[in-house]
């Protein structure tokens, strides 16, 4: 009589352990993503009637250096290429987030605690002294007629005369001016320090002018209120920017400077247009002792530099007569734009060899990974305890102490900061996504590019973000301060973790062990280009990564970006077999083992070895019966007998895993073996699609194994490793927990 493998299906308990609760751990996200429509498609694409608004702007602005204001006027042209009509815009005046009257000091929750800093008391008490927000002076038409407006804290809406229609534009003005705050007491993104040695301010000016809110198919008007934590929404437009600064100012901007006949000396000309051929590293164009001259002499004329820049959704400037400048070209595929770096005497040594080099290794890696980097110049300013990203421009930190000397951690901080702000370029101000809601979507991605760029460029830094092992931390802590990273911006806790660290670490284990660097680097690069100059939204982000890969990816987006859930998989159980062959059935087979009927699935063997033998199956007899008939076929050509032959010397290992952290995730698993020799296995997450508790599977091995550990090179992120190796360590404390745990 023929025999099949009905003694090994025995084995293989399907239905052996209990279902638990059932979560739809492994799930399609089904109604959680929003309906695909013209607008965006099902495959995460602009749809065929995809619209975005564009804003361009007229600016005329002055610096005041005395008195530390900013007083400016902007012609906005805006047009309506929704289907809608309009009969009212929104502005945003991010500046009275500072005003007296600010939502943001009375949303702050403060508690006295035993001892409490100045800079404790100042958030308290000092922050309603100074005197910030947008003051509006004008708003009027083209013909300089009024036009009415309310202002909204930090929205200002502006009525039309007569509604805009669909595919119309409209121009109109703005004038406004503001007082500049004192970043060191008062914070923020952007500001000025002051330098009380040479008497000396350093401005990085952003968030500066009335900008457009968004108008978009996903939100209608974005005019969700700054409240200073969510950043930006903005629409991409030209800009033709004229800023009066005194006169021994260097500016550094967003655009291209139109006029640096005006504003630089002959031999900085000559500078800058050598600093256009020169790749390998940064021609001077400004030097320290220019730099430290204008410190002292303090010109009280005033110069105008004229920047343009196109296809923007922002413009930040940075303007202090302390800088020193420096440029190098990057040659990438098609481009060769200038990396430029502007620092005061403070940052040297350090930005003078790293900062512009950062810049040029930020754009070569982001725009392997993403697109080509489209703009004429990258920038990195130093700014003392900030970074933060505009277009083309970046403010960041990083300063040797007084006698120039640094340690690694200022050095590495500040190439680490470097390489995010300038990212940001991509994320989000090319690849547009709205960030007053989703955080992740521009520091998660661009965390997780940056550390590409951090493993490509800079070996031997420490990093901080970007791969499984550095979130377990966060994961496994208490999920009262653990929201998921689907979550409003303003609502988030644990800031970092949540939108830089988690989603980074999730990038990294998709590309690292779930796709693989081909799939995902290919679909990471057409999320790139399918959004750039657009505004994707989540779900187009996470519809593209699995229709361009083929890797059903709902689960993984489901379990890491909607819920809290950790990864914890143990292996909970061990079961070691071999086939109990009688011996008048294969002749010369000696009989391997002592013959042991398993029939409740119990096992007598431990979590702490295999036992001394295996435990044995019986091959019994085929009953064709039991045989439906679409096997029939099948059985007619299995030849049992070399089956059991085959077989006859194998070790079967039965493995149990459980997932105790709620995150299904593929099964990684390590066997060594008695020669020593040791083996990879990868099982995909889809073996946990029937039960996302508990999974029983069989391997049959020639070698008998003497070791088994899951995840063995910590790639998932598995906050338990102690159950994930068989046998369990003699000195594990907690063993005796897995143990029960794992029965
Ligand atoms: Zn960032």
């Amino acid at each position: 009589m023929k025999r099949i493998l009905i003694g090994l299906l025995i084995l293989s308990p399907m239905f052996a352990s209990a279902q638990g609760e059932w979560n739809q751990k492994f799930e399609q996200l089904g109604t959680q993503l929003p309906t695909a429509n013209n607008y965006r498609n099902a495959s995460g694409a602009p749809g065929k009637d995809y619209w975005q608004q564009r804003a361009d702007y007229v600016i005329d602005a002055e610096l005041n250096d005395e008195n530390q204001s900013l007083t400016g006027r902007e012609t906005i042209t805006y047009f309506n290429n929704s289907p809608d009509q309009l009969s009212y815009l929104w502005l945003q005046l991010d500046q009275n987030m500072r005003s007296k009257a600010s939502d943001t000091p009375l949303i702050t929750e403060n508690v006295v605690t035993k001892a409490m800093s100045g800079r404790d008391i100042q958030k308290i008490s000092r922050e309603y002294d100074f005197d910030g927000g947008f003051k509006v002076g004008e708003v009027s038409d083209v013909s300089g007629r009024p036009l009415k407006y309310i202002i909204n804290k930090t929205m200002m809406r502006v009525d039309l005369p007569k509604p805009l229609a669909s595919g119309e534009q409209v121009s109109f003005n703005v004038a406004w001016s503001y007082n500049i705050q004192d970043r060191m007491p008062l914070g923020g993104r952007s500001g000025y320090e002051y330098f009380p040695k040479d008497g000396n301010y350093l401005y990085t000016i952003a968030q500066w002018f009335p900008r457009m809110a968004v108008y978009d198919d996903v939100e209608g008007w974005q005019h969700k209120q700054f409240l200073g934590r969510g950043e930006f929404a903005l629409e991409f437009g030209n800009y033709k920017v004229k800023l009066t600064v005194p006169a021994d100012f260097v500016v550094g901007s967003t655009g291209e400077l139109q006029n640096a006949s005006q504003v630089l000396t002959k031999a900085q000309l000559e500078k800058l247009a050598q600093a256009r051929k020169t790749f390998d590293k940064p021609v001077i164009i400004v030097s320290e002792e220019e730099a430290r001259k204008a410190e002292k002499n303090k010109s009280s004329a005033k110069k105008t530099w004229e920047y343009h820049a196109s296809d923007v959704r922002d413009f930040a400037f940075a303007a202090s007569r302390k800088f020193i400048w420096d440029a190098q070209a990057v040659q990438l595929d098609t481009k060769t734009p200038l990396a430029m770096s502007y620092y005061p005497k403070e940052g040297n040594p350090l930005w003078e060899k790293e900062s512009t080099k950062a810049v040029a290794n930020t754009l070569r890696t982001y725009s392997k990974h993403t697109v080509e980097y489209p703009y004429p110049v990258a920038i990195s300013v130093h700014s003392a305890s900030i970074g933060m990203e505009y277009p083309m421009i970046c403010f960041n930190f990083g300063r040797p102490a007084e006698d120039g000397s640094y340690t690694d951690a200022v050095k590495w901080g500040m190439i680490g900061v470097i390489i995010h702000e300038v990212g940001h370029n991509f994320f989000p101000m090319i690849i547009n996504s709205d960030e007053r809601q989703w955080s992740w979507m521009d520091e998660g991605l661009d965390t997780f590019v940056q550390s590409l760029t951090e493993k490509e460029h800079y070996p031997t830094k420490p990093l901080k973000r970007g791969e499984a092992r550095l979130i377990v931390d966060y994961m496994k802590g208490d999920k009262e301060g653990i929201r998921p990273i689907m979550t409003n911006s303003e609502q988030i806790l644990q800031f970092g973790d949540n939108a830089y660290g988690k989603p980074a670490a999730a990038l990294s284990i998709l590309r690292e062990t779930i796709m693989g660097p081909e799939l995902f680097d290919y679909a990471f690069k057409t999320y790139s280009e399918r959004w750039a100059f657009k505004r994707p939204s989540p779900a187009d982000f996470f519809r593209t990564m699995e229709d361009a890969s083929a890797v059903d990816l709902d689960w993984f987006w489901k379990g890491w970006f909607y819920t809290t859930d950790h990864v914890d998989l143990s292996l909970s159980k061990v079961k070691w077999y071999k086939m109990d062959i009688p011996e008048n059935e294969v002749e010369n087979k000696a009989k391997k083992s002592k013959k042991a009927k398993i029939s409740s699935g119990e096992s007598s063997q431990s979590l702490m070895d295999f036992g001394d033998e295996a435990e044995t199956f019986t091959f019994t007899d085929t009953d064709p019966a039991a045989v439906s008939e679409r096997f029939a076929e099948f059985m007619n050509v299995t030849d049992d007998k070399s089956i059991m032959k085959a077989n006859a010397d194998r070790n079967f290992y039965e493995l149990t895993f459980e997932n105790k952290g709620g995150l299904v995730m593929p099964i990684i698993i390590e066997w060594t073996y008695e020669d020593g020799s040791v083996e990879r296995q990868y099982l995909p997450a889809e073996i946990w699609k029937k039960n996302e508790n508990v999974v029983t599977k069989v391997f049959a091995k020639d070698k008998k194994v003497t070791n088994i550990v899951i995840d063995p090179n910590k790639e998932t992120a598995d906050v338990a490793t102690e159950n994930n190796v068989f046998p369990r360590m003699e000195n594990n404390s907690r063993f005796d927990l897995f143990q029960s745990g794992g029965e």
